[in-house]
């Protein structure tokens, strides 16, 4: 492992995908994939979604289904169709990783840790990531 990078990752936890039926959805991967949820479909207020996190294997996915036109998600889908939104990695000590992410000039989105459907979680934005949307979720918090 190397010690000396500013946010090491230890595991993907979950890609997640962005869908305007989540329930539909749900079915379709389970009767393809054969995998099925881990929990119940939660709301996830503060996001402005409705959100479920399936097991494959030792990793997960996340469906995100925006409940109003107005968020993130829903505009998301609006500029690029249902698909891939983030990728979550866990770290180790996240409120710690945001600060030292903050002083390497990386662009967030959460200073802060806050809660979110696989634990403690923070996101980094695109912009410093080559597009991508990352997650980070406290190791210690995260849903598995
Ligand atoms: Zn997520």
């Amino acid at each position: 492992m190397n010690n000396e990078s500013t946010c090491s990752a230890r595991h993907i936890n979950h890609v997640c995908i962005a869908v305007l039926n989540i329930e539909e959805t749900l079915e379709f991967y389970e009767n393809l994939f054969g995998v099925t949820k881990s929990g119940e479909i939660e709301t996830i207020e503060d996001q402005g979604v409705k959100a479920a996190l399936v097991r494959v294997g030792a990793s997960q996915l996340e469906f995100i289904q925006p409940i109003d036109n107005e968020n993130g998600v829903a505009k998301f889908i609006d500029r690029r169709g249902e698909g891939v939104h983030h990728i979550c990695f866990e770290v180790d000590n996240l409120e710690s990783k945001l600060n030292e992410l903050d002083l390497a000039g990386v662009q967030l989105i959460d200073k802060e840790p806050r809660d979110g459907l696989s634990g403690t979680i923070g996101f980094i934005h695109p912009k410093s990531t080559r597009g991508v949307l990352i997650e980070l979720v406290d190791q210690k918090t995260a849903r598995r």
